[in-house]
């Protein structure tokens, strides 16, 4: 079963196949509180709501960097275009890239904001430009480390906006709609491989166990690593062999990763079927 999900690669495609980090390294925080009456998910035909794109002016050099990259790669407008075009919402949510004072990315259900701070930004071309990253190479990473977090945060502000119902945590299924999304079109899977690979960069920053906060809602970056692998691999064995080959992806785990990723794309049909924006998509069998 495909997911039923609009194809970001036009929006994305303008890049050749090239690095992408879901970034949110340090994971973003969640104020959404989706508690209700309901226990399954209702057809609607609600769609007064949007996303909308707002920048923030920034107001330091470093932050007005990251600013201008946003505005020049129209970073919000194509994510903004895409989720309208994907699913129906009863109430507009602003998208908002700003500054916060701490590199994260947030979704506020008591505002109905998904905030982007360009501190993240700022954080990531840090981290990439250690890694040896610049020019193009770099601005493509970062743009596309930007759209994997938005995909995450899309993934709160959902379960929020439509009442979804989830088991398991949220950070982990917010993972998985960002995957849901990146597997729909052969062309965006690459960016999943990319966002593996930065949480294991991540990852290796840990130099011991007191570094590692198990106590988290996210999951490890490693874990976090290993999942969007996993899904990208369960999405494509044959295609994504390599992976294993390699000994990028463990063997003990991809053995069920088919079984997980169909999982991952049968949950979200189902949540999102009544409400995805062009029935005539919608795969619920
Ligand atoms: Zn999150």
């Amino acid at each position: 079963m495909k997911n039923n999900i609009l194809k970001y690669s036009k929006v994305l495609g303008i890049f050749s196949v090239a690095l992408i980090t879901i970034s949110s390294l340090t994971g973003c925080n969640d104020s959404s509180d989706s508690k209700s009456e309901s226990i399954k998910p209702e057809p609607t035909n609600t769609s007064k709501g949007k996303f909308i794109p707002i920048y923030e002016p920034a107001t330091n050099a470093e932050n007005r960097v990251e600013e201008n990259l946003w505005r020049s790669r129209k970073l919000l407008e194509g994510y903004t275009e895409e989720m309208n075009d994907f699913v129906n919402i009863p109430n507009d949510i602003k998208v908002v890239a700003k500054e916060c004072k701490e590199a994260n990315a947030f979704y506020d259900s008591d505002k109905n904001t998904i905030e982007l701070c360009y501190e993240l930004g700022v954080e990531e071309r840090k981290m990439f430009t250690e890694e040896g990253d610049s020019g193009v190479n770099l601005e493509n990473e970062l743009y596309q480390s930007a759209v994997g977090t938005l995909f995450h945060e899309a993934g709160h502000a959902l379960i929020a906006e439509l009442d979804l119902k989830i088991t398991g945590r949220e950070e982990d299924v917010a993972d998985q709609l960002a995957a849901y999304i990146l597997t729909y079109n052969d062309e965006d899977k690459d960016y999943l491989i990319t966002v593996a690979d930065t949480y294991g960069l991540a990852a290796q920053r840990a130099t011991s166990l007191d570094d590692l906060p198990f106590y988290d809602s996210h999951s490890l970056d490693a874990q976090r690593a290993t999942n969007f692998l996993c899904y990208v691999y369960g999405s494509d064995m044959k295609g994504f062999q390599n992976l294993i080959d390699d000994g990028v992806l463990n063997k003990e785990r991809a053995v069920d990763c088919e079984h997980e990723y169909q999982q991952i794309v049968d949950a979200w049909d189902f949540l999102l079927g009544p409400y995805f924006k062009n029935q005539s998509k919608n795969n619920i069998s």
